[in-house]
């Protein structure tokens, strides 16, 4: 846990100052009287930090596990996620074969399996 600075003033000599509407703790700076919340989502997540969280994101790792391995919230990763996402291009630069080269393989694969199973047909029927 790292002390508490005031936003304003950067002074440490804060106390508890009651709860705001969503219950998270106010506190108030006794130097400059400003009031303020901690808010330990706004901390600065390092591109290390990010560089690490991408190459995690890679694994079979959930994404509860990945926020308790790199220490960070889960709403926050969540966000992350959406960012990189989001960052994609729609057709992931696939280049998606042709109907006609589909079918094409699928008739070859087909071909493939027809003359698979006849060639068993073959060896049970001697
Ligand atoms: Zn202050």
């Amino acid at each position: 846990m790292t002390e508490t600075v005031c936003p304003a003033c950067s002074s440490t000599h804060i106390k508890l100052n009651g709860h705001i509407h969503n219950g998270k703790q106010n506190r108030l700076c006794k130097d400059c009287g400003r009031q303020f919340v901690v808010d330990r989502e706004k901390r600065l997540i390092s591109d290390s930090d990010k560089a690490l969280i991408a190459k995690l994101l890679l694994e079979k790792i959930s994404l509860a596990g990945i926020a308790r391995v790199a220490d960070v919230s889960q709403v926050w990763l969540q966000g992350y996620v959406s960012e990189l996402y989001a960052a994609q291009p729609d057709d992931l630069h696939v280049l998606l074969p042709t109907k006609e080269a589909m079918e094409a393989y699928l008739e070859d694969r087909f071909d493939e399996h027809v003359y698979k199973i006849e060639a068993l047909k073959k060896r049970c029927t001697g």
